[in-house]
């Protein structure tokens, strides 16, 4: 009763400090600022998205970036070691800092032609709603603070970090997150990815990915049969590690989705490989996953090699396998009395937007994995088609999406001379 009585008297704060501060003057102009520069928003998203950011290959487009916050008057603007463009609008303190950020890149690799164009109120092109929609989000607010000298009692960090797609690993917010002075002075991380207004990413999705490699000496299927088949290996591996239990709360999942090996009908591979995805909602099934993994692996190695024992051998020497990591996105939930769950809801509810928590793999990931207050939201508008070339996004609604994305950012830093 008392906790829930607690919970209760937060939810209320929470939305008492929103209803002040949307009520005033200038945060009520600057959600009309949204709609009256919709054209100039929209030329942003336009500009961007015909700036090619591949995973590894995002310098254009932070450049292009880091040209827009100087022009937006923010300090500190700066690309750090990794191409992540951070730069702080001020408030009155200087810290703890609400963080903004969305990702530059995109899962389109280099010289994809970007058939970047605009028909109405659509805009097309690759990447155009993930995560166009997103950067330009971070840019409107900006200019809407700006426009209506809306000072914040904290100060707001805007980030367009590098690597969020595939195979990027979440290595700019890792990276950004692995700096002491980020981690210990960002009290709330809200990250914009696509468009929508509908969910709340606060579960962070884990997952681990591996390439795991058999290798062996090769021969002739005839002359050098005994050796140890590196394809025979890896089926009996794919097939222990098949039948591993797993449960459904937390859930968890694996998937073998590439195999690779061999040249030829008549010899025995030099090598083999497959691809495996584990995905749970808990670290501790993850790692109870790797360690299935490697034992199916060592139980096919002495298994193929007892089976070889019947015949004559013409060699064994030499093989082995290795488990290379390629992904590593850690789990990790919002807490249900985080300070930042109150805020989204109430600006929800003040906005009469419906929207439910979900769980994804986000850039959000790595501050939740850390134990920090992180959600991951939409920027408004409509989208479809994402990671295709047909990808699009409506702006009718972006208004929606761009006000809950100042209200919640205000409530969290605070306004105040
Ligand atoms: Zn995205």
């Amino acid at each position: 009763m008392a906790f829930s009585s607690r919970l209760n008297s937060q939810a209320s704060t929470a939305a008492q400090e929103l209803t002040e501060i949307a009520l005033l003057d200038g945060v009520r102009a600057a959600g009309e600022w949204f709609r009256a520069h919709e054209e100039e928003i929209a030329d942003w998203q336009l500009e961007l998205a015909r700036i090619a950011a591949p995973p590894f290959g995002e310098a254009a487009r932070a450049d292009w970036l880091r040209a827009r916050f100087r022009e937006l008057g923010l300090h500190d603007v700066r690309l750090d070691e990794v191409g992540n463009v951070v730069a702080v609008r001020p408030g009155r303190a200087r810290q703890p800092y609400v963080a903004i950020s969305a990702h530059l890149d995109t899962v389109f690799p280099a010289g994809t032609p970007l058939n970047v164009y605009r028909d109405g109120k659509r805009l097309f092109g690759p990447g155009i709603s993930d995560n166009g929609a997103g950067v330009t989000a971070m840019l409107a607010l900006v200019g809407a603070l700006r426009e209506n000298n809306i000072p914040t009692a904290t100060s707001l960090l805007l980030i367009g970090n590098v690597g969020e797609e595939g195979e990027g690993d979440l290595r700019g917010m890792r990276h950004l997150f692995s700096n002491p002075h980020w981690k210990e002075n960002i009290a709330y991380t809200l990250v914009l990815d696509g468009a929508g207004t509908d969910t709340v990413v606060a579960e962070a999705l884990g997952s681990r990915r591996y390439e795991v490699t058999v290798r062996g000496p090769g021969g002739h299927s005839w002359s050098d049969f005994g050796t140890l088949n590196p394809i025979i290996v890896l089926a009996r591996a794919i097939e222990k590690f098949s039948e591993t239990r797993v449960p459904t709360t937390p859930k968890t999942t694996f998937n073998v989705g590439v195999i690779q090996g061999g040249t030829s009908v008549n010899s025995i591979p030099e090598s083999a490989s497959m691809r495996v995805d584990i995905r749970s909602t808990s670290s501790t099934e993850i790692e109870r996953l790797e360690r299935a993994l490697r034992a199916a692996l060592d139980y096919a190695l002495a298994e193929e090699s007892s089976a070889l024992d019947g015949r004559t051998v013409a060699s064994r020497v030499g093989v082995s396998f290795e488990a290379k990591v390629i992904g590593n996105r850690p789990a990790g939930d919002l807490a249900s009395n985080a300070r930042l769950l109150q805020v989204i809801r109430a600006v929800d509810s003040y906005l009469e937007n419906s929207s439910h928590v979900q769980r994804a793999s986000t850039d959000a990931n790595i501050p939740l994995s850390l134990g920090m207050e992180a959600i991951a939201i939409g920027a408004g508008g409509s989208g479809g088609g994402a990671h295709t070339l047909h990808e699009w996004f409506d702006s009718t609604g972006r208004e929606l999406g761009l006000k809950r994305i100042l209200l919640t950012a205000l409530t969290l830093a605070g306004v105040g001379e």
